[in-house]
């Protein structure tokens, strides 16, 4: 029998956008729940530019207006954001929302080659950007067949671009502004693909996962019902193309009516200001942050006396760093979420009642409204207690995967159920831990690596016979990628070639793919249908070979 969650069923709206939801509903939207004086918005922690939720709205409908009468965005278009976090992002995010567009988001730190990708993947018809992108931007868009004149900037100022906030002024000068799209009769918001972000799911290379508009709403009311009053501002430290950074950074807080802090870029000292100046009582980290949390000596020349919690999520947490945190702050609670981009961020997450670090190692319980199955080897269900792959089915699900009807066939089970390539199990009062992880993804400080990509990369290089890429752990980044390769002639297997395809993958991919470590070996264990046997791979690697 499948878990049920032990939380109230949420009421979800079913014909209501995002944008509606969050900027028109009486019965949701701060700007009818709250004075206008009162209404919190996205600050930037740098600039101190400000907006409130009015702002944003009145913003959004300008820029969504000049998107579509000036530069002709139809329903159902994509518009790709390719930008450090900036107050502007969600501005574009929304307004492309509020006229039935589609927002895709992608790592600011990509390349020309990733974004190339994932602008034709996602199928992009506008690129926004930020002045430190532009570089790779214009080559992409280019690649891509986005036109130069719908390449826009978020914010600051380039010779030859316009900005979003020229585009604001060009639509409010329209006499009437773009028609709101709503969910067309007959269909739900379930139907209407809102946002694409990428995830390579359990196996091969990135895909762009389609999140609905029900999606984002069903998880912000699952995340609403197990979130104390007491959060008035939120840190928006992680990156907004993420899942976790787009629902619990420009979303949810919209709903809580809470202050969001943007930190455009990250470093230990920015943050800790930033934590500092807003006395930020609660803060959203992933794995690696909180490694240097509690590692990094500049930690130690704040006074964080103030804070009340941690929030960890995206990647697994070692028992270690917990320990560490809970010995270095004593007087904080400590929550994790766990969930993936194909369950629009959480499948489980600590309650109040969870809130210490006794639970620290456990990812929480079931979110409203969802259940979970955890199924054994031999395919059948575990009971409480005994680990399989987690399973999840609810209303935060994602609807698959854009033009990919296979990958997303593969994703699901035939009732409908999520497989997450995660391993895990459940005690009596309902907790999952997360034991292993079965699937091929690799969490580099939280963000997902594809194995694949790095394949097929390697494979490309001359002297290379085979390869296979896994995670191996990494005191620093969590995970790290490691390749085991085949050398094409044996007598080159050696540092020299292992530094050549180090040097390699540096040079074509983004900094967080990089691998780290090459080892040289004779055959990559293989099945019979030629699919690679990685957990023999990881047996050897726990076993203690060492390679370049
Ligand atoms: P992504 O789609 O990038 O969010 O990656 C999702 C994957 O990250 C999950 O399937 C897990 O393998 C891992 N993950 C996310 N949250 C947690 C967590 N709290 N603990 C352990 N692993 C996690």
């Amino acid at each position: 029998m499948p878990f049920k969650s032990l939380q109230q069923d949420i009421l979800l709206p079913r014909h209501l956008t995002t944008w509606q939801w969050l900027f028109e509903d009486p019965t949701y939207s701060p700007l009818h729940r709250f004075p206008r004086n009162e209404l919190a918005g996205y600050t930037d922690a740098v600039t101190k530019e400000h907006l409130s939720w009015l702002d944003v709205k009145e913003a959004a409908t300008h820029l969504s207006t000049a998107l579509v009468k000036k530069y002709g965005l139809q329903v159902g278009e994509t518009v790709a954001l390719f930008s450090q976090n900036t107050i502007w992002y969600p501005v574009a995010m929304h307004a492309t929302l509020r006229v039935g567009g589609k927002v895709s988001g992608a790592s600011p730190a990509y390349n020309v080659e990733e974004m190339t990708y994932a602008l034709q993947k996602a199928d992009a018809k506008f690129l926004l950007t930020h002045p430190n992108s532009m570089e790779v931007a214009v080559q992409a868009a280019k690649n891509a067949g986005i036109p130069r004149e719908r390449l826009f900037l978020l914010e600051g100022k380039l010779e030859g671009y316009t900005t979003v906030k020229e585009l604001v002024e060009t639509g409010k000068k329209e006499s009437q502004q773009a028609e709101v799209f709503s969910i067309p009769k007959g269909k739900t918001n379930f139907d209407i693909c809102g946002f694409l972000s990428f995830s390579s799911g359990t196996t091969g290379l990135p895909k762009a996962v389609m999140i609905a508009h029900q999606n984002v709403i069903a998880q912000c009311l699952q995340v609403l019902q197990i979130t104390p009053p007491d959060l008035k501002r939120i840190l928006a430290v992680l990156p907004s193309f993420h899942i976790t950074g787009l629902v619990h950074a420009l979303h949810l807080p919209v709903l809580l009516n809470a202050e969001v802090i943007m930190l455009p870029a990250f470093t230990m000292e920015s943050m800790l200001n930033t934590v500092v100046e807003y006395q930020l009582k609660e803060l959203l980290l992933v794995p690696p942050i909180l490694i240097r949390l509690v590692r990094d000596s500049i930690v130690d020349k704040y006074d964080l006396s103030f804070l009340r919690r941690f929030s960890s999520g995206a990647a697994p947490l070692s028992e270690e760093i917990i320990q560490l945190l809970k010995k270095k702050f004593p007087q904080t609670g400590f929550k994790q979420g766990y969930g993936m981009t194909e369950s629009c961020s959480c499948i489980t997450a600590h309650p109040p009642s969870l809130y210490d670090f006794k639970y620290a190692h456990a990812v929480g319980t079931i979110c409203a409204s969802t259940t979970v199955k955890i199924m054994k080897e031999d395919g059948t269900e575990a009971g409480v207690g005994e680990p399989g792959e987690i399973l999840a089915k609810g209303p935060q699900i994602v609807m698959g995967y854009l033009n990919n009807d296979k990958a997303t066939q593969e994703t699901f089970d035939s009732e409908g159920y999520l497989h997450t390539g995660d391993q895990g199990m459940i005690d009596e009062e309902g907790i999952i831990t997360i034991t292993d992880r079965i699937k091929e993804l690799i969490k580099v400080k939280g963000i997902g690596v594809a194995p694949a990509e790095l394949e097929d990369l390697l494979l490309g290089h001359p002297e290379v016979e085979d390869v296979a890429v896994l995670g191996i752990q990494d005191e620093y980044s969590g995970e790290v990628p490691k390749a085991f390769i085949v050398a094409k002639e044996a007598d080159k297997a050696g540092q020299s070639l292992g530094r050549e395809l180090l040097g390699y993958v540096r040079e074509k991919k983004v900094r967080y793919k990089a691998v780290k470590e090459v080892e040289f070996i004779e055959a990559i264990p293989k099945s019979a249908s030629g699919k690679i046997l990685r957990r023999v791979l990881r047996d050897q690697q726990k076993s203690g070979k060492r390679g370049v």
